[in-house]
Order: C-alpha cells, then structure tokens, then sequence
C-alpha cells in the first residue's frame, strides 16, 4: 500500500474529516449541507470499519471487513485492537499481548514492535494501515479523494507517548493531524452540548473491549473534563465471553479437548456469541449455535435475554463502580449531571441503557448512533477548524499530572492533573554539586510521588552550563502543553544567559527522523506493497462472489441458460484468475464477473420481493 499516492498531494479538497479511530471499529464523517455525516462505503448503511489487520500468506496486508472476515478462518494471521498498543513499552502490554498472535519485542528506544511474517512492525505503522484505509472508504464514500487533514479521536485518559503514537500514525497514513480531539468531547459537540446552557455531562463509552467514563463541564461553549474513569479491559466482548463460556460448559461432554481448545472453532463461537447478543438487544429472545461440521458439531440453544442480563450483572455494576470514582473525582453527586450521553455499540444493551439512567436519575442521550456519535463530533470540529461557522473555543484538560524527576527519585509537578490546556509553565531548578555542568532530567506524566511510579514519557540532558558552586547556576524548565495535548519541553540557564539546547527523547514513540525513514521506505516498497494488498483483497472479494453464485445459482427463478452459462465462465475465469499475481487480470477478471452476476442479483432481489408480497416474513426466504 502506498502510504502517499502521489496525485493525493495535489488534493484540492480542504475540508477536514473527522476520524474516530476505535479499538474495535473505526468511523470516519465530514461536514456536509450543516451538519456531521458519516462516511459509508458505498451500497452498505453500516459505517463502521472493523479496526482489524489481516496479514496473508503470500504478502500484503488486508485491513478492516475484508480483514475481519478473514480472522474468523485464520485468528493466528489477524491482529485485533492495535489501539491498546499505540504509545506504550513491552512490559505496560504483557496481558495485551498473551491475546496477541505474534511475537512482541522493543527496539533500544522502547518502540514496541510486532513480528508479522518476518517483518517487523510498530503499533504506529500499523495503525496507520487502519487510517489509511479509512481514508480510502471516505474517498469512495465521497466519491472524489477524500481530505488529507484529519481530526482524530482518542480517549481521554491517553497520555501524552499515546497521543503521540496516534499523530504519528496518521503522518505515517499520510494524514495531517489537524487536531486531536478526547472521544467524550466529540460525542458532546456531536449532540451540540456546546450550544446548551452551561452544565456538567457524563459521557458513558461501552465499546468493544474498553469502558470509560467522563465528566465534563461546559462553560460558555468552553469544555472541560473534569475527571475519567473506566476499565481498559471492559466492553462488548466481555459480554460475549459469558455466551462463549456458556456454549463451552454445554458442549463440554460433546466435543473433545483438541476441538475446544482450536482457535478457528473457539473465533467461530465467538462470533456466533456477538451475533445472539446483538439480536437480544432487539428482541426477546436469540438463538445461540455451534456449527462445526467438520468436528461434528450442531449445537443450538435458546438464550432469553433475561438470561443474558443476569450473566453480564457484574459487568455493568463494574461500569456503575467506575462511574461512582469518576463523580468522587469531580466532587459531584449523580443530581449534579445535567445531561448523559451514551457512546459505544454496546450501550445498545437495553440493560446498560436503564442502569445507566437509574444511575444518574435522568435520562441519556441516544438519538445519534451510539457507534457513530465520535466520528460525527470529529467531524463537527473539523468544520470549526476548517473555518466554519459555529461558535465555540474547545478546551480540554490533561489527564494526568507531568513532572520532573528530582534527586532521590521523588516527582516535582510542572503542571497539575485536570489543568485547561493549551498550557505552559515555566519552574526553575539549580544545580546540585559544585562545577556540575550537566543535569538530566527526566519528564515523568502521573500522581504517584515516586518517579518509578509514574510512566517516564522520556529523558532530556541539558549540558554547557557553566562551572558554578552548587545551587548558582539558574536553570529555567519550561512545559508547554499544545491543544492536542502534547508536550514539549525546554531549558535554559539562565545566570549566565546561556542557552542549551535539549532534546526530548520519545518513550515508546518514533522520532522524527525515523518517522521521515519510515515513510521513504513505503514509497521505495509502495508499489509491491500496494500490488500484494489489492491482490489479496481482489482474491477475497472473488472468493466472496463466487461462493455467493453457488450457493444462489440453482435457486435463482427466471435467469435463460445463457446467463446461467455466462455466470459460470466469468466465476471459473475468475478462480483461475485469483491463482495468478497479475494484478490487471485479476482485477479484470473480478470485475467481469460482477458484470456477469448483476441479472443474478436482480433475479435473487425479484424473488425475494415476490415472496414478500405473497405474504412471507423475509426471514422464510
Ligand atoms: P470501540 O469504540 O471499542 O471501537 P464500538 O463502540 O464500535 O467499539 O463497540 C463495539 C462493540 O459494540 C462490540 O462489542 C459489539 O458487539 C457491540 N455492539 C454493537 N452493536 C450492538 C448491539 N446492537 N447490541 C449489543 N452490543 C452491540
Ligand atoms: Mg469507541
């Protein structure tokens, strides 16, 4: 994949998109006629973008449907949840990575990196292959190249190394990062709380595999978080678990020990587990079914779902818990909450829904989609920043407190926790030791008194200052904070008007010249690359046609033997096709065999409708 086409640069479009780039899913949105609209890929109303990489055999790499389809054949080549990665070192994602097909190691500097079929690969570069690709499904949702400026969301614990990783991803995606904006914040403009009278709003985030809750005020348009909370290892999946265990404990005395423990079998379960939970969340009841005939297994079994609200109770009293610390954090009591906006796909739990009203005694917002309701406030501040009309300053606060390191080990707060930014603070510091030149600092982001507690963000020396008696020398430190909430660090010395220049050494992140290698080096392999991933997603969508044509051909009613026969060339033309790397062909041949299947489709479409209209549910069809 090429990171940058080339004609991009030339892009006229200087809008900016709005990108929620999730754990789970990904969603993109623009400004369009006053007002948000998400992104879809064409003919599909879901615009969710599974944030999920596949990585086939024979090269190249498949990123979101295509890619989460193929996870379910092969887990042991997909990568789910890149986003717990971004910004941090090998040992903050051990447990991460025990869910993780490929092997972790960390480069000198504390880069993570994942070994993918002999290649190595940072959680940046790989997360930039998911904004590339959410790009592109803008571009072909706009119908024309979609903006190269984005504004990307992120929660609103992220420290300053992770927001860092995610800038980075999208420089690496060949994006400009126009802001990045807290996921809380965004839901909130996405409702136009900004536009309301002055109040305090709790921001409930269920997704996939994470839950956070924020509190955050609005002041004359101006928003503030107040406090966060949550669980990293909290959301949707967990509520699938207590279906997969359920359909294990049964299946337990039917299947062998070799079955259950096969991960295509246990992904296959998964899916069917996610599929009744989100039926329950629309209906009374759903069936939940193994089918695994090549282990010889059929296995069905009703779920009510009040059954499944009794399984996932401690789930959601977790959420509730947090919800609790997150108002003890701001000082407020639940009746202080003047608006609850729900975010996240598994807020569609009606369990969720109710406990979290009971909770603040007052009803969420849920008119806007809760999977959407970040991408669309993303795409709100685009507007704002692009120029747009809509008056409003956008303020949020740093999560967590940053420091320096002193002698001894202990932290000295620059700037304090919850503090508006944009930002700057200016300490002064002196030397310890007769003639010592040089001090090292190291700039340290958390609460906790003792530096080795805090998650060091990286380590600067500043040399040349003059041989002095200690404590003489004046040593000016100063933290500027930008809006996206990331750091930047200077010292001066300043008794003797002597400047030194100092480097901040990224933890866990790449530097700048490494970035601009990164980026030389997907132009060199831009081409093989590209070739290999389209490639892989033309064999897929090959695949997906002509398994469609087997299964529908003999049923379809109306279609003249020479469409039959012009359906058949085009899929065996096809197949034989995909078995080939010439890119052009295989192209070439999927196309001609959409071509060949459209009267299929319209036969299958006309018989579907004829069935309903003698008064057939669809389901029967
Ligand atoms: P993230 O922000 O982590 O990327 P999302 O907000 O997209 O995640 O939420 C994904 C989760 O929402 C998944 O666990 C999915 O199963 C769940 N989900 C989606 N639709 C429903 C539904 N109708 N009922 C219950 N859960 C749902
Ligand atoms: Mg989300």
């Amino acid at each position: 994949m090429p990171f940058l086409e080339l004609d991009v640069l030339n892009n006229p479009n200087n809008a900016i998109l709005g990108i929620d780039l999730g754990t789970t899913n990904s969603v993109a949105a623009i400004w369009q006629d006053g007002r948000p609209t998400v992104l879809r890929p064409p003919g599909q109303n879901d615009g969710r973008i599974p944030s999920v990489l596949h990585f086939p055999e024979d090269g190249g790499i498949v990123v979101g449907r295509n890619a989460r389809a193929l996870a379910t054949e092969s887990p042991e080549s997909s990568l789910f949840s890149v986003k717990r990665l971004m910004g941090r070192g090998l040992e903050d994602v051990r447990t991460d990575l025990d869910g993780i097909p490929f092997e972790g190691s960390e480069t000198d500097s504390g880069l993570l990196q994942l070994e993918i079929r002999g290649k190595k690969y940072s959680p940046q570069e790989l997360s930039a292959r998911i904004l590339h690709h959410v790009w592109q499904v803008a571009g072909a949702a706009l119908g024309e190249l979609a903006p190269l400026r984005a504004v990307i969301t992120v929660p609103a614990y992220f420290d300053d190394a992770q927001r860092q990783a995610t800038r980075d991803a999208a420089r690496l995606a060949g994006l400009e990062v126009a802001r990045i904006v807290n996921e809380p914040t965004a839901a909130s403009l996405a409702y136009g709380l900004d536009q309301k009278n002055d109040g305090t709003v709790a921001v409930y985030d269920l997704g996939g595999g994470t839950f956070d809750v924020s509190i955050l005020s609005i002041e004359e348009g101006v928003f503030r978080v107040l406090s966060t909370s949550g669980d990293t290892h909290l959301g949707g999946d967990d509520i699938d678990q207590t279906l997969v265990e359920l359909a294990l404990s049964e299946l337990a005395g039917k299947a062998d020990e070799a079955t259950l423990a096969d991960p295509a079998f246990r992904q296959g379960i998964r899916l069917s587990a996610e599929k009744c939970k989100i039926e329950l969340s629309s209906r009374p009841e759903s069936e939940l079914h193994v089918v695994a005939p090549e282990h010889g297994i059929a296995w069905r079994r009703t779920i009510r779902r009040a059954e499944l609200e009794e399984r996932i109770a401690p789930l959601i009293q977790r959420t509730l818990d947090a919800c609790r610390r997150a108002m003890a954090d701001a000082k407020l009591q639940p009746s202080d909450i003047d608006e609850v906006v729900l975010v996240g796909g598994s807020t569609r739990v009606p369990a969720v829904r109710s406990q979290v009203q009971e909770f603040f005694g007052r009803e969420p917002h849920t008119a806007l989609d809760p999977d959407e309701v970040v991408a669309l406030g993303a795409a709100v501040q685009g507007h704002v920043l692009s120029g747009g009309t809509r008056d409003m300053l956008l303020l949020d606060v740093t999560p967590l407190s940053l420091g320096i390191e002193t002698m001894g080990g202990a932290v000295s707060k620059v700037i304090d926790r919850n503090s508006p930014i944009p930002t700057q603070v200016t300490e002064g510091y002196t030397t310890y030791a007769d003639n010592q030149t040089g001090i090292d600092f190291n700039i340290v982001q958390g609460e906790r008194e003792l530096a080795r507690d805090c998650r060091s963000l990286g380590t600067m020396k500043l040399s040349g200052i003059p041989p002095l008696p200690a404590g003489m020398a004046r040593v000016a430190v100063r933290f500027s904070l930008d809006a996206d909430g990331v750091l930047n660090v200077t010292a001066k010395e300043e008794s003797t008007g002597t400047e030194a220049s100092i480097d901040l050494a990224p933890m866990h992140g790449l530097t700048d010249p490494e970035v601009e290698q990164m980026l030389l080096d997907s132009y060199d392999h831009a081409q093989e690359d590209f070739d290999a991933s389209r490639l892989a997603n033309l064999r897929i969508e090959i695949g997906t046609m002509s398994r469609a044509v087997s299964s529908h051909l003999a049923s379809a009613i109306g279609l003249d033997r020479d469409t039959v026969l012009d359906i058949e060339e085009a899929v065996a033309a096809a197949e034989k096709s995909a078995t080939t790397s010439d890119v052009a062909a295989v192209q070439a041949a999927r196309d001609e065999l959409e071509r060949a299947t459209l009267p299929l489709a319209a036969a299958l479409m006309d018989s579907v409708a004829k069935r309903a209209l003698e008064g057939k549910t669809l389901d029967q069809v």
